[in-house]
């Protein structure tokens, strides 16, 4: 009697262990042992791939011995059952086609395992799957979801070219040292709470639908590197340059590293990457990230357009809360600005520290709107709507963006000096008529510039004798507004030019 629960072989013990050939311990096999066990196995094998009311081949529970293995570019019709399976050696799977789906849910590969070029039809579930040795899966097709939740993969693993045409899912799965480079993910790619506890690569790899890397921590480097490549055909005799652009997240991917911890984060790379859909709340130190290069923000603002994080977007628009979509979290209730200010402070930082200061500076511009609608009251939020919006419109921070958009454009306090000399002019012209309203052509046009120059000279400071309210509070203003003109000046000089 074998003891394992539900074996196909029930009746059969080998020799005295308790389990038929299938299930027992196979520490000491011989090699006759083993040949048996191969006989065995195969005989059982196409049995069952014959048997018409067999839907699936139950292989669970089996200890695989040393040297057995599959040959390459075996097509397997039925749905294979491999939980819990115990593979001693080295395993190729190389080109199989699992037409009827494969279980590998607690399964352990004790050697390396090979799944070059195969192709998942309608399942692969690699569920808490212990992979103790390399794993590789280069060029393998997934046209279903591919599951590999909770796996271990505790030596190096390789997706590079690998298509994953449904989904992938890889929560709280930990990989030592892995590769995706040129992996292609057509669907969903779930990261979420991975652990990557070597270096990691995504090189010129393509993440189409939503990529969640929420929670997750990257030990080591890792890369996100996409590319554009200028390819040339030749079409009737005619040389027509093609641009072919990965930049890794492509547009309708969001992708979320809210939470996620770069331990290293001077050894962390992206460049030429779409970061335009992609969410930092909450990550950790990325100021102090190795590259940021050719990256695509998002853009915000009407008429002059800067460089802005998806997370700032985000509380643009009234997101509800999905359970199965976590990055899409309720902002009505709670709009995060506090801590997307912190986002573009790090990222300020990070492009000041490497001499960028256009896009600094829209950073900057980022951190201080972030400032103006975080307002409170006594150090309480404002929850009415209308007194929210006047107060985020009025207060001191809102005035500075007015004057000069934080200190970021000189040109806006010359424009207000212009609008204040003119507005002083028409009072010196006749301070009666200011406030009663002027017949424009009762104007005397030559008299009327007279006090307009009297404007200006007030302004810098160059008052006539005699001293009124008027003429002080213009003085005021013009200390005011060349004190921003000037420090917007220097701010755009100190930056070595743009
Ligand atoms: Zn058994």
């Amino acid at each position: 009697m074998c003891k394992y629960k539900n074996c196909p072989k029930a009746e059969e013990e080998y020799k005295k262990t308790g389990y038929c050939i299938f299930h027992c311990d196979k520490e000491k096999f011989t090699e006759k042992e083993i040949k048996k066990f191969k006989d065995e196995f195969w005989k059982y094998f196409e049995e069952q791939e014959k048997d018409k009311i067999v839907k699936k081949l139950d292989f669970v529970g089996f200890e695989f011995p040393k040297t057995f293995s599959f040959d390459d570019g075996l097509k397997f019709k039925k749905l294979l059952d491999f939980r819990d399976v115990v593979f001693n050696d080295d395993l190729s799977f190389v080109d199989a086609v699992f037409n009827g789906g494969v279980d590998f849910t607690t399964a352990g590969f004790n050697g390396k395992v090979d799944f070059q070029g195969a192709i998942f039809r309608v399942g692969a579930i690699f569920r808490w799957v212990t992979f103790s040795c390399e794993a590789r899966f280069l060029d393998a097709t997934f046209e279903c979801d591919a599951h590999f939740e909770m796996a271990k993969f505790k030596d190096k693993s390789n997706f590079r070219m690998a298509k994953f045409n449904g989904g992938a899912i890889f929560a709280e799965t930990s990989f030592r040292g892995t590769d995706f480079e040129m992996t292609n993910f057509a669907k969903d790619a779930e990261f979420k709470k991975v652990v990557f506890e070597d270096d990691a690569k995504f090189r010129y790899t393509t993440f189409n639908g939503d990529t969640n890397f929420n929670e997750t921590k990257f030990y080591r480097s890792v890369e996100f590197v996409g590319h554009s490549m200028k390819i040339t055909v030749s079409m009737y005799g005619s040389r027509i340059d093609n641009w072919d652009e990965n930049q890794v997240f492509l547009k309708n991917s969001h992708v979320n590293f809210s939470d996620s911890n770069f331990e290293h984060p001077e050894k962390v790379q992206f460049v030429n990457v779409d970061l335009s859909k992609a969410s930092f709340l909450h990550c950790k130190d990325i100021d102090k990230i190795g590259r940021f290069e050719k990256i695509k923000w998002a853009q915000k603002g009407k008429f002059s357009k800067r460089k802005a994080i998806y997370d700032e977007i985000k509380t643009d628009k009234p997101y509800v809360y999905i359970a199965d979509k976590p990055y899409e979290y309720d902002v009505i209730a709670n709009k995060p600005y506090e801590f997307i200010a912190e986002i573009y402070r790090k990222l300020r930082l990070n492009y000041e520290h490497n001499l960028r200061f256009s896009e600094a500076g829209d950073f900057y511009i980022g951190e201080m709107e972030m400032r103006r609608k975080n307002v409170k009251l006594f150090g309480r939020e404002i929850k009415n709507r209308i007194l929210n919006l006047i107060s985020r419109n009025i207060s001191l921070i809102a005035w500075y963006r007015n004057f000069s958009y934080y200190g970021e454009n000189y040109f806006l306090p010359v424009v207000w000096m212009f609008a204040i000399t003119l507005g002083f002019a028409f009072y010196y012209y006749s301070p009666a008529d200011f406030f009663t309203g002027f017949d424009i052509h009762g104007i005397n046009a030559s008299n009327f510039l007279e006090s307009w120059k009297t404007s200006i000279m007030i302004l810098f400071q160059m008052p006539p004798e005699q001293m009124t309210f008027s003429i002080f509070i213009e003085r005021i203003l013009g200390v005011l507004f060349v004190a921003l003109f000037v420090l917007a000046l220097r701010r755009k000089f100190k930056k070595g030019g743009e």
